[in-house]
This record gives C-alpha cells, sequence and structure tokens, in this order.
C-alpha cells in the first residue's frame, strides 16, 4: 500500500519534494529533539494523486490520516472530538518552495459547540476559549468554505464600535461568545449550510482545500512568474495546537537568527503577549522587538537564541523561525532559510564562514553577482522605489545610482560642478570632449550608442552609473533641452538614474547606502586561491589603476594610450600632430607628446606599484581627434595658427564612412610608424626611471592593435624595437621588455601561427573581433541586437556575452595555432565581454592566462571564476 502521510519523526530536511519545504524542517526539527508540536505531513505525491483523480480522498488516504491522527491523540493524551480532553490541530499547506497563493492555515481545528465548552473548563479561561473558536470559524470560513474575509471581519469591526472599544484583546468572553453566534449565522446565510461540527469532517475538508489550492489561480501564475513546476503538489501539515493566547505568559512571534537587513549578528524579530498565528504580521497590535523579550521571559529568550544558533548550525545558512509560547513554554512552530537584502547576504556568509559553520567552497559558491554589485554601487531604496514609475528607460551600461541635476554639454556640467551641483550628464552620445563632463558627473545618460559605446565603456571604467541608447530620449545639440514624448527635461532637472536596472525618473529617489563594511579583501584572498584565470583591468588613469587594484585586479590588461589625449590641451596638441604635414613638423610635436605620454606612463606605472601593466599603443581612427563643424574647425586652426581651409582639407581627407575598420591600430602603426616608435620610447623611459625612483621592478608590456599579418607586425615591432634598444644602449641597464598583439581581425586569428612567430603575448579584444567575426557593427548593433533577442534568434547580446560558436571558435583556433609555434604565448581577453559570468563558463574552458575588464567589474569576474573551479573540482 503507497504510503501518503508520514509523522514528524519520520522524516527529514532532505525530504522537500515528498514533504514540502515547511514538513521538511518540521521533521528535521523533531529530529534535532527540538520542541515541535506533534504533528504529520500528508506528502505531496498524496495531492497529485488527488487532483489527477476527480478531486477525492481515497478510502486509503483517509485511513492513513485518520491513523496518525490516533498516535497524536497517543503522543498528546488528548483526543479528536473528545468532550474532556479535546486535541486542537492545525492544518498548514507547504510545497517544495515556500509560494504565495496557497491555502492559508487553519488553526484551532477540532473546536465545535462542545470541544469549546472543554477548552473553558480545562484551561478555567472562557475568553480564551471562545478567541479560539471565533478564529477557526473565521480562518476556516474564509480559506476553506470561501467566505470573503471581510464579511468576519466588519462584524468585530461593528461590535468594537457599538461597545466603543479599540482593540481585539480589549474584547471580553462575552463578546467573542456573540462574534461566534454571528459567524455561524454568516456560514448559514452564505453557503446554505451549518459550520460542520464534526472535527474529521473539518479536518477532510481542510486538507482538500488545501490540495485544492495548488491550482488556484494566483498560485498557478506565481509558479508561471518563477519558473516553478506545475507538477510538485503540496503537502499538508498537521500539527498539534500550542497556544500563545492563552494569557500574559504566552506569546507568538518570528525571529531571524541575524539581521536581514544588514546582516550583524543577533536575534532580530518581533513577538505579540497573547496572541495566536497571524497576528503578528496582520498588524493587529504593534508588536514588541525580540530584545524586549529578554527583559519580559528571560529564561525564554535564551532557550529562543540557542536553538537559532543551533539551527544556524545545522542548515548552514541564517533561519527565519516562527515559535510560539504557551504559559512560559517554548515551542518552535517553522525554520527556513530567511530572506534578506544584498547587503546582508555578503555579511552574513563571510560572517558564517568566519565562524566555521561553512567552508571556504560553500562560502565561493553562494555568494550571487547581485550581492556584490550591491556591495560595491549604490542603489535606490527599495521601499521608495515600489511607489515611483520611470518615464525613460534605456541600456543598463554600468551599474548604480545617481541623482542630480541634467546638463546637456560638458561645460555646462563642469560649472555646475564648480558651482557645488550633482551633476547627470545627457547627451545624444559622448566623444572623447566630453571625458571631463563624465568625470565631474553622477551619471551619464545618452539616447544613442550601445554597452561599448564610449559613454558606456568611459562611464564603466570610472565606476560612473550610466544608461545608454534611451531611444525615446531626443537630444538637440545646442537646444540645451531633452524630450520624451510629451515631457521635456530642461537644464537643472533633477533626475534620479538606476544603472542597474537601465532606467530614469523625475525628481529625487533616496539612496541606500553602500555597504562598505564589506571584507573585499576577504573575499579577494579566497578567490585567488581557487581560480586559475587571472583578472586584470582595462584602465589607464593612475586614479582608475588604483581602484583596480583596491578591487582585486593583478594588473593591468588594457591601458588606452588614446583616452590620454582626450583631456583638452593634450587633445590640441594630439590635432597638431595629426595636422602636420611634413615628418619633421610631425616629429617636433612628437618630442612634446612624448614627454607628455611619459608622464602618464610613470603616472601608470607608479600606480600600479610593480605589477604587469599593459599599454596599448595608439588605436582608434585619427579622425575621431578632429574637429567637425566649421565652428569647431575654426577654433582649431586658431589654436594652432593654421587657417580653416587647411583644418577643414585634413579633416575631410581622413573622414571615413566606416571609421572602425578603416584607418586605425596598426594601419595608422605602418603609415606613421614614428608615432609608435615615440610611444614605445616614453614606455621604456618611463619604466626606467619609476624602477629607478620606487626600486621595483617593471616588465613593460607593448601591445600593438589590430594586427592583421604576420609580416606587417613584424615589420612595425622591429621599428619599435630599435627606438626602444636606443634608449636601453643609453641606459645600459637591463630591462625585461614584451611586445606582443591584440587579435581581433579574424584573418589573424588565421594566420596567428605565423604572427605568434613575433610575437611575445595575444590580447583578444573581443568588441572588435564580435564586429568582424558577426558583421555587426559596434554602433550600430543594438538596434539589431535588441530584434534578435525579441525574435529568439540570439540568446545574449554579443557584445556583452562572448558568442561562443563564433566568436569563441575564432579565439580557439588563434590559441591553438599560436600555441603552436610559440608554447610560452601568454594569452589574455581584454574585451569586457570577457567578464560576463556566462563568457567566464566558456573562457574557463580554454588554455588562457588572464581576462582584463572595467575595475568595478574585477570583483564579479574573479568570484565568477573561482566559483567555476570549485563546481569543477566538487563534481
Ligand atoms: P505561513 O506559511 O503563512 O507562515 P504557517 O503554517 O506557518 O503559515 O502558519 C501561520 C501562523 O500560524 C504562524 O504564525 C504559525 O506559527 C502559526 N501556527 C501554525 N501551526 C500552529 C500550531 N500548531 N500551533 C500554534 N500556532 C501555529
Ligand atoms: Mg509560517
Ligand atoms: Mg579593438
Amino acid at each position: 500500500m503507497k504510503r501518503w502521510v508520514y509523522l514528524f519523526s519520520e522524516g527529514s530536511k532532505e525530504q522537500r519534494d515528498l514533504l514540502g519545504g515547511k514538513g521538511a524542517n518540521l521533521a528535521e526539527m523533531t529530529k534535532l529533539g527540538l520542541p515541535v508540536p506533534t504533528g504529520f505531513t500528508v506528502t505531496t505525491e498524496a495531492c497529485l494523486h488527488y487532483l489527477n483523480n476527480g478531486n477525492v480522498l481515497t478510502d486509503d488516504m483517509k485511513d492513513q490520516v485518520m491513523a496518525s491522527v490516533m498516535q497524536l491523540e497517543e503522543k498528546t493524551g488528548k483526543s479528536f472530538g473528545d468532550f474532556k480532553n479535546p486535541l486542537l490541530v492545525s492544518v498548514r499547506s507547504g510545497s517544495k518552495f515556500s509560494m504565495p497563493g496557497m491555502m492559508d492555515t487553519v488553526l484551532n481545528l477540532g473546536l465545535n459547540d462542545e470541544t469549546v465548552e472543554s477548552l473553558v473548563r480545562n484551561s478555567e479561561n472562557e475568553r480564551f476559549a471562545y478567541d479560539c473558536y471565533r478564529r477557526l470559524l473565521q480562518m476556516f470560513g474564509d480559506v476553506v468554505m470561501g467566505i470573503d474575509n471581510s464579511k468576519f471581519e466588519s462584524r468585530i469591526t461593528q461590535l468594537k464600535q457599538s461597545e466603543g472599544l479599540n482593540f481585539d484583546n480589549e474584547l471580553t468572553a462575552n463578546h467573542w461568545k456573540r462574534i461566534v453566534s454571528e459567524y455561524k449565522q454568516l456560514y448559514r446565510e452564505n453557503l446554505d449550510r451549518d459550520f460542520p461540527q464534526d472535527p474529521v469532517e473539518q479536518l477532510y475538508l481542510a486538507i482538500e482545500a488545501v490540495f485544492g489550492s495548488w491550482n488556484n489561480n494566483r498560485a498557478k501564475t506565481y509558479r508561471r512568474l518563477h519558473d516553478i513546476s506545475d507538477d510538485l503538489g503540496t503537502a499538508v501539515n498537521i500539527q498539534e495546537m500550542v497556544f500563545g493566547n492563552f494569557g500574559e505568559t504566552s506569546g507568538t512571534g518570528v525571529v531571524f537568527s541575524r539581521n536581514p537587513s544588514n546582516g550583524e549578528p543577533g536575534l532580530f524579530g518581533e513577538y505579540l503577549i497573547n496572541a495566536q498565528g497571524e497576528d503578528v504580521v496582520a498588524g493587529v497590535r504593534t508588536p514588541k522587538s525580540i530584545q524586549v523579550l529578554a527583559e519580559d521571559m528571560p529564561e525564554q529568550f535564551e532557550q529562543l537564541d540557542t536553538i537559532c544558533k543551533n539551527l544556524e548550525k545545522h542548515y548552514k545558512d541564517m533561519q527565519d523561525v516562527e515559535f510560539t509560547i504557551e504559559r512560559g513554554k517554548l515551542f518552535i512552530l517553522q525554520t527556513r532559510s530567511g530572506k534578506r537584502t544584498s547587503k546582508a547576504q555578503l555579511a552574513i556568509i563571510l560572517d558564517l564562514f568566519k565562524e566555521g559553520i561553512i567552508d571556504e567552497e560553500t562560502l565561493v559558491q553562494r555568494i550571487e553577482a547581485k550581492d556584490l554589485e550591491a556591495a560595491l554601487h549604490p542603489s535606490f531604496d527599495v521601499k521608495a522605489l515600489k511607489n515611483r514609475v520611470h518615464f525613460l528607460s534605456g541600456l543598463a551600461a554600468s551599474p548604480g545610482a545617481a541623482v542630480g541635476a541634467a546638463y546637456f554639454t560638458a561645460e555646462a556640467a563642469t560649472e555646475a560642478k564648480d558651482r557645488g551641483e550633482r551633476v547627470i550628464l545627457v547627451r545624444e552620445e559622448t566623444s572623447p570632449e566630453d571625458i571631463e563632463g563624465i568625470a565631474v558627473a553622477e551619471a551619464v545618460v545618452t539616447s544613442r550608442g550601445g554597452m561599448t559605446s564610449h559613454a558606456a565603456v568611459v562611464a564603466r571604467g570610472m565606476g560612473i552609473c550610466s544608461v545608454v541608447g534611451c531611444e525615446a530620449l531626443t537630444v538637440v545639440d545646442g537646444e540645451n533641452r531633452g524630450t520624451v514624448g510629451e515631457e521635456t527635461i530642461e537644464e537643472g532637472t533633477i533626475l534620479s538614474v538606476d544603472g542597474t536596472a537601465g532606467k530614469i525618473y523625475f525628481g529625487e529617489i533616496p539612496m541606500e547606502e553602500v555597504a562598505n563594511t564589506v571584507a573585499l579583501d576577504d573575499l579577494h584572498e579566497i578567490w585567488d586561491r581557487h581560480a586559475t584565470i587571472k583578472v586584470r583591468a582595462n584602465a589607464e588613469t593612475p586614479n582608475d589603476i588604483e581602484t583596480a587594484m583596491a578591487l582585486g585586479a593583478v594588473g593591468i590588461g588594457l591601458a588606452r594610450t588614446e583616452h590620454m589625449f582626450f583631456e583638452k590641451t593634450r587633445l590640441l596638441q594630439f590635432r597638431r600632430l595629426i595636422l602636420a604635414d611634413t615628418l619633421q613638423e610631425r616629429q617636433e610635436v612628437l618630442k612634446e607628446l612624448k614627454e607628455v605620454q611619459k608622464q602618464d606612463f610613470k603616472f601608470m606605472y607608479q600606480a600600479g606599484a610593480g605589477k604587469s601593466e599593459n599599454v596599448r599603443l595608439l588605436d582608434p581612427p585619427l579622425h575621431e581627434f578632429l574637429p567637425k563643424t566649421t565652428e569647431e574647425c575654426r577654433e582649431v586652426a586658431k589654436a594652432l595658427g593654421k587657417t580653416l581651409n587647411e583644418v577643414k582639407r585634413k579633416s575631410d581627407n581622413l573622414s571615413e564612412t566606416n571609421p572602425m575598420l578603416g584607418f586605425r591600430g596598426l594601419r595608422l602603426g605602418v603609415a606613421y610608424p614614428e608615432i609608435y616608435q615615440m610611444q614605445g620610447e616614453a614606455i621604456i623611459e618611463a619604466a626606467y626611471e619609476v624602477m629607478a625612483e620606487q626600486g621595483f621592478e617593471i616588465k613593460p608590456e607593448i601591445m600593438i592593435p589590430f594586427t592583421i599579418d604576420a609580416t606587417e607586425f613584424a615589420t612595425v615591432r622591429h621599428s619599435i624595437e630599435e627606438a626602444v634598444q636606443k634608449v636601453m644602449a643609453e641606459k645600459q641597464l637591463p630591462l625585461d621588455y614584451q611586445i606582443g598583439t591584440m587579435i581581433e581581425i579574424p584573418r589573424a586569428c588565421f594566420v596567428a601561427d605565423e604572427i605568434a612567430k613575433h610575437a611575445d603575448f595575444f590580447s583578444f579584444g573581443t568588441n572588435d573581433l564580435t564586429q568582424m567575426v558577426l558583421g555587426l557593427s559596434r554602433d550600430d548593433s543594438p538596434r539589431i541586437v535588441t530584434q534578435y533577442l525579441d525574435a529568439g534568434i540570439f540568446q545574449d547580446d554579443p557584445f556583452q556575452v562572448i558568442d561562443e560558436a563564433g566568436v569563441g571558435a575564432m579565439i580557439k583556433i588563434a590559441i591553438e595555432n599560436g600555441r603552436k609555434t610559440n608554447p610560452n604565448l601568454k594569452i589574455g581577453i581584454c574585451g569586457e565581454a570577457a567578464a560576463h559570468p556566462k563568457s567566464i563558463e566558456f573562457l574557463s574552458t580554454l588554455p588562457i592566462d588572464y581576462i582584463s575588464c572595467s575595475p568595478f567589474r574585477i570583483p564579479q569576474a574573479k568570484m565568477k571564476l573561482a566559483q567555476v573551479r570549485v563546481e569543477e573540482t566538487i563534481k
């Protein structure tokens, strides 16, 4: 015969499938010897059988339920429906995953007109007995029989009004008696039948109602939204009642074993004296803090505290515990892993580890990306956010939250900042000239561009919150305002920007503080022990480099030298270089630029304190640095002592229709070897000087971008080395440098064996590689990608998650080819997509040395790398 019923003493926490979460944990606690009122669980299998076979409780099930009731009677010395010493039970639903929508609990089942009188006699407390009875009538009527709960509530309200009373606990025994008879009347009015007096009938009806609630609309919707299978079913727990409403030495409450909002150790929760069940959450009276229980009932508090600590140790997690005290005796009614904020989660996991409750592997596995994010970036107050509706949305380009006044140009932003305002920079898209405006902004919002647009990359690098590609937003250059449908953003309009969700709101939303208590250092140490692939940073300013190191980078994987030219005075110098007509003129400018670059590199090396730093030589198309409008051209001409025509001619000459594939990277190196030579010299000289000043060793890594061909690379490498060797010959000191290349063009992957003969390292630039392997331009991709995601053609944006089948295959080919001719070839991935958790799962299968990403993504990347390894070792 099939088992449909298990006593609490027969089950365990591993049986969530069969007994539901609540039942499995009640069984576990019973096994642990905790004071749990006795009871039994009707299984989820019984529920499914019931639902699939015409909604009838089989005789088998009824027999087994009654046999278990008899066992309860034996253990408790009470009996069901007995006039002398009646057994009362609660009927509680509980599926594998806790979910709203399932049937609410019915308490005090077993009471009827006769047993309530024996309860009066035995308790010598008439008020208590009738309070219990009216609760049963109300819960049973609402939950099992479907009478609207407000009908019951309004009777109590009316009574209190007519008696001039405020609170339920002011009602007397006689009041409750009156309510009981009114409730019975409600049954007759609404159902044409009486409240079932037979406890066995009550019990069967309640069990059937729980089973049926599995398929109510609320439950179905919840399962669909949370991807929970419809085939799990719910269990029913039937448990002896204990009474928190017995008087002043009784009570009921809910506690967390640690603070669920900040993770601090110690009990956190609430309780009510002389109350039953849901009174605490229902807000009937204001509950007291659990700390007060330490004074009210010190002994019980101590016992509860110890039990919670032991449950934590046993379940290896923070617990959410329901308890009831009946005439001074403590009972535990439920335990489960407590819900908590992300901020609390990190603190709790670290504490559990330090207290020896969980091991290192568990710690590594249990932290989720969202928890780290919350620790690293500010966020809006969850409660405040609930009541707000965003008016604009876009791509969540850089996480965090910020409030400030909208400004539409870098200048206006900088000025406002100088006046002491907090600033949100709003632009169509950003360019190198906006860098100062970005630096002073709390957040950057653009109407165009994708996850790899200038605004997105720069903001992420600086840890500034950003939403890009807000298509509904129109920003016209020079107008100093933006429009979104009917709405207008004026200069100075206060906006709240949520870079984590990609949403923008009018007005100020209060922020939640960043948890600066998080011991990231501890975590880094642990992650480093487990991960084999290292994490470097994409960073070049001393500030970013320091941030990156503080966030756990082992080095710099990509320092973009062109970023150093974005600053205003430098930009002019750099423009002079581009506009130079003769080699001689160029060399003059280069001399000056070299000093500037050297200074930059020195700062970089100082900030990196001897850690590996990979410096990429000039990469972007030159036209990006040139003025576009006549107005701008005129200004530049004036500043450089050129004619407007000269500037315009050069600018037109260099303009390209498909800039990201044109005159850039190594094409520049071939056309102007002296620029790369200058950069090479500046790097080496900077290294020498910093080594002499600081005493640590530096091994410069010089990276050439956009290589197509082995001969091309070898030629330019040779010319850079000539320049570098000259410096070294002067210094007469050994210096260990490397010259390598980015691999970001499909052809380079196929000829990687040839290139690797001349290169010391490869670093894959996944943005360009993706653009070329997929034939999707970086700048135009957002629209297309969105469409493809919607149509289900793409699972993920290939610019955010490495496209394993295409780009990934290409990377594999290049690694294999490269290592064939150069087994010591160092290999890194410096495209931002590498840091995405899904990319990391794939990259972990490759023989690479490091990935590199923007500073604020480092912790998450390191965590994921460690998690992948831990999972492998556990397997
Ligand atoms: P939920 O899943 O909504 O929390 P529960 O089944 O846990 O529902 O019960 C609701 C309330 O009733 C809780 O406060 C619980 O502690 C209380 N309760 C449940 N069973 C009993 C019982 N046997 N004796 C006393 N109180 C109980
Ligand atoms: Mg509960
Ligand atoms: Mg590139």
